[in-house]
């Protein structure tokens, strides 16, 4: 299951890469996912791992898909990220490693949680609530 960078880069396409394995970030409003609201999940773009729920997507006005919570708490993995001079949360994907987006403190209650998450490192699947 394990991959290495080098065979992610064969395998993935080049935009899709840079987000999952250079902390891209797509430029705002221009993912396929902003603006999605049919019911299904949203699994990783590179291993596929289920991420996230469209029960629990929301329309935060950032022009990134945004999230109040992952699927499950094992799906993601998140860690500090330092880069551009800001203090955030990276979101990773808890299967392959690849690179998702950021989790942010100013989210809807309850949770009060925003995945800010790139539309390229997403694959969504339509109707699939029931695996959960
Ligand atoms: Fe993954």
């Amino acid at each position: 299951m394990k991959k290495s960078i080098e065979e992610w880069k064969k395998i993935l396409p080049h935009e899709v890469f840079h987000i999952l394995w250079d902390n891209g970030t797509e430029p705002p409003f221009t993912g396929k996912y902003v603006d999605e609201n049919r019911k299904g999940i949203y699994h990783c773009a590179g291993c596929e791992n289920e991420l996230f729920n469209s029960k629990d997507k929301f329309h935060s006005g950032s022009g990134w898909p945004s999230f109040t919570k992952p699927i499950n708490a094992k799906a993601i993995k998140k860690q500090l990220d330092l880069s551009l001079g800001m203090k955030r949360t990276e979101v990773r994907c808890a299967l392959c490693g690849g690179h998702l987006g950021h989790v942010f403190d100013d989210g809807p209650k309850p949770e009060g949680k925003r995945y800010c998450i790139n539309s390229k490192a997403l694959k969504f699947k339509e109707n699939d609530e029931k695996k959960r």
